[in-house]
């Protein structure tokens, strides 16, 4: 197959914008926050199908949705590239955070709106519109595609509840690639095509200290009594910070000492980059 041009593309593209709105807009209708408690598993099971119905006509092969360890559906299709080609996986998800309280919202969360030429609703830029930036794409692309496709959309990101990660680990296979795309991420700035090439990732900490029942004077006491998030070195300080509303400790002590963060220039360079690349844009998010 000839490759696609630049100009060609971007036609394809430009092309392809209503429909990439209306698919946005059908998605966000859907209420797929991966919580039972939230809204109904109907929501996800039907953000599963439309997922799978979109994959099926770009042209994606071997469509289906594999229920994970958490009890989600992530899609998962695969069209084989031409000999030789590389395989390049488009990972997105399609649960969303649920939405709160709705009348704190300035447009109605499951309904897109535009607002300054902007689309706003709940999981338009995280990640259903991502989802649907690799539709525009692989249908701006035509078939058969240049290289091989793999898809993931994942049912339960929001979630962490780690559906996926067993699905990784118990079927390799199936994320097979020389390539992976993950569209979980923002532009750098409005308008300007971003592909972020690291992200610093989230850990869960649970931190425990164990001190004395209740504040004593240091002038009388000193070094010799232990201060709850003093001892623990920086990052339990900056765990504490976080985590103050949770502080079991009780017994009137400070749960937190204040943590400023470390100068800029202490920054590696590359992790500077990445920090500012990853994060949604003041208005990105949502
Ligand atoms: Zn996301």
């Amino acid at each position: 197959m000839e490759p696609a041009t630049t100009g060609a593309l971007r036609y394809a593209v430009r092309a392809a914008m209503p429909r990439a709105r209306a698919d946005l807009a059908d998605l966000v209708a859907i209420r797929s926050v991966a919580d039972p408690s939230v809204e109904p598993v109907s929501e996800c099971r039907r953000a599963a199908e439309a997922v799978q119905r979109l994959l099926t006509e770009v042209g994606v092969g071997d469509v289906h949705a594999v229920e994970t360890s958490d009890g989600s559906l992530a899609v998962l299709g695969h069209t084989p590239g031409p000999p030789g080609a590389p395989t390049v996986l488009l990972y997105s998800h399609y649960d969303v955070q649920p939405a709160g309280d709705e009348r704190e919202w300035l447009t109605p969360p499951w309904e897109l709106t535009e607002v300054d030429e902007r689309w706003y609703g709940r999981g338009a830029a995280d990640c259903k519109g991502n989802l649907v930036m690799h539709l525009t794409a692989l249908r701006a692309l035509g078939q058969p595609f240049p290289v091989g496709v793999r898809v993931v959309c994942e049912g339960s990101e929001e979630q962490s509840s780690g559906g996926l990660e067993a699905l990784v680990r118990s079927n390799p296979e199936a994320f097979a690639a020389e390539v992976v795309l993950v569209a979980d991420a923002g532009n750098v700035e409005l308008g300007v095509p971003s592909v972020t090439t690291s992200l610093r990732g989230t850990g869960s900490v649970l931190v425990t200290v164990r001190t004395m029942e209740r504040p004593a004077h240091s002038g009388m006491f000193g070094g010799a009594a232990p201060r709850r998030a003093a001892g623990a070195g920086p990052h339990a300080r900056d765990a504490a910070r976080h985590g103050r509303r949770d502080d079991r400790a009780g017994a009137g002590g400070r749960a937190a000492l204040e943590w400023r963060g470390i100068p800029a220039r202490a920054v590696p360079r590359r992790g500077r980059r990445a920090a500012g690349g990853a994060g949604p844009g003041p208005r990105g998010g949502g």
